[in-house]
């Protein structure tokens, strides 16, 4: 339907509260963004999503934002933990899907040459695709679900500092690995250290932008550095928690479900025992895809090891940071003046935490939270710091990539996964290796939005600020 935007600023649209909705959503982009937002349901849905009981301020629609089940990708909701309630679709169906970068010593010039042989290395070593294969086969499950990353680095998948470089320290202690179900388990037992297919992926990128010197040091960052970016999520382990959840909640809480625009935001009250459950099983799905995040690091340095006959120590592989975009989370937020619990849902949207806030590690504290904006792989992507004012604006968040422009049946129209790869090598010398071609078509370059522009809007905003920006050397893809 027709949905009216008033301009508040620069780069700042709201939908005045009509009607049932309980608050304005806004939507943070440019012009020329904001027309690309409308070609799909985005608006119909962030405009949905203000009528959660709850809600806090309003929801918000990031710049890259585009149609999500229920829920737009790029959508950010807070939501009141003791009167409001928790919606599984307002946090997407690959809990935590996020990024981590690992960053090396070594420099491009070093690494030319190797691409071929690196690229090779990697996908060998790396599962990737919709079929098996896992770092670790029969994985204890029940064990990664409840202890994270702790796991991972007792049974010698990582070292001490990767703890402190993950967003939550690896390990959301509220997890409850009794209230996933065998089903789910059953999925995530062979696929600890996948990639999975699609949109996930695995980057050798190099530095080809410094905008803040500064804060670029305190990350350990300089131009022409090679840098590793790694993106996937929970797996069929996360889905299929998503999927037993949605159905109960829809069944559970139908009274709740027919006050809502559409089925696809079924949401549990605050405090219910279906909202602990999924509480508790998210955190717990939120445990394994860091874990899986950590056991792909982890091949990755042993490739390079073996591809530069070095130790992976002297080459200083070291875990930047690791942040999820697919969650909510109890956070504490100044609303209107007063401090309130709330979870804060995370839809394609990344936390961006200023400097000060008490959930950063230390050595980030100082200059906020490093965030990883992916962009394609065929252009830029971003490392970015969280703004002064993200906290006042976003309830702590930003984008959280470029965001599709097309649907993946579009995109197959459109392109060839063999060209789209022969053009990159080719024309910008990047080398990308995937299980099928059809994945190389449906995340070819152009289906995706121009990631500098959405950059641009976070850091004219202040909610995240550019500090780097890298460019593909090779991609793996599933
Ligand atoms: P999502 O989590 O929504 O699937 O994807 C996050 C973002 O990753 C997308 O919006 C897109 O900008 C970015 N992206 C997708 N594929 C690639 C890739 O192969 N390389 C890089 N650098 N970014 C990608
Ligand atoms: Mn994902
Ligand atoms: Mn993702």
């Amino acid at each position: 339907g027709d949905v009216t935007l008033e301009r508040v600023r620069e780069h700042v649209w709201e939908i005045p509260k009509t009607g049932d909705m309980r608050v304005p959503a806004r939507v943070l982009a440019s012009k020329q963004l904001l027309e690309e937002i409308k070609q799909d349901k985005t608006l119909e849905q962030i405009t949905n999503t203000t009528h959660l009981p709850g809600i806090k301020k309003y929801a918000i629609c990031m710049p890259d934002g585009h149609q999500g089940y229920g829920f737009p990708v790029g959508g950010v909701a807070a939501i009141d933990a003791e009167d409001g309630c928790i919606s599984p679709g307002a946090v997407g169906y690959d809990i935590n899907c996020g990024v981590r970068m690992l960053r090396t010593n070594l420099t491009y010039e070093e690494i030319r040459g190797h691409e071929q042989q690196l690229v090779d290395a990697l996908f060998d070593a790396i599962p990737t695709g919709l079929g098996g294969g896992a770092v670790v086969d029969n994985a204890p499950v029940e064990e990664i679900l409840d202890r994270g990353v702790e796991w991972a680095l007792e049974a010698g998948y990582g070292i001490e500092s990767d703890l402190a470089n993950c967003e939550d320290e690896g390990r959301r202690p509220d997890a409850d690995p009794a209230a996933v179900s065998q089903k789910a388990k059953d999925r995530g037992r062979n696929q600890a250290g996948s990639l999975g297919s699609g949109n996930h992926f695995l980057e050798v990128q190099r530095v080809t932008d410094i905008f803040r010197e500064d804060v670029a040091a305190e990350f350990g960052l300089e131009r022409d550095q090679i840098v590793v970016l790694i993106h996937c999520g929970s797996r069929g382990l996360g889905h299929q928690v998503c999927t037993d959840y949605l159905r109960e909640i829809e069944q559970t809480h139908q009274g709740l479900l027919e006050r809502l625009p559409d089925k696809e935001l079924a949401a549990a009250p605050a405090g219910s025992q279906l909202a602990e459950q999924y509480y508790g099983a998210m955190c717990a799905a939120i445990n394994f895809a860091w874990v899986n995040r950590q056991l792909i690091m982890h091949e990755t340095r042993q490739v390079f090891a073996e591809v530069f006959d070095r130790d992976w120590r002297d080459m200083e592989m070291e875990l930047l940071y690791d942040v999820a975009h697919n969650i909510a989370k109890r956070e504490e937020h100044d609303i209107d003046g007063e401090q309130r619990e709330v979870f804060v849902h995370r839809k394609g949207a990344t936390r961006a935490f200023p400097a000060g806030r008490p959930e950063l590690p230390e050595t980030y504290r100082g200059v906020g939270q490093p965030i990883l904006l992916p962009g394609s792989m065929g252009a830029g992507s971003y490392v970015l710091r969280g703004g002064e004012n993200s906290l006042s604006e976003t309830f702590g968040s930003t984008a959280h990539g470029a965001g599709r422009l097309m649907s993946r049946t579009q995109a197959k129209n459109e392109f060839w996964g063999e060209d789209v790869q022969d053009d990159l090598r080719e024309q910008d010398q990047i080398y990308v290796k995937a299980q099928s071609g059809a994945t190389v078509a449906e995340e070819a370059p152009g289906v995706y939005k121009d990631v500098d522009e959405v950059v641009n809007v976070s850091d004219a905003l202040g909610i995240g600020d550019k500090v780097a920006r890298t460019y593909p050397v090779c991609n793996i893809k599933g």
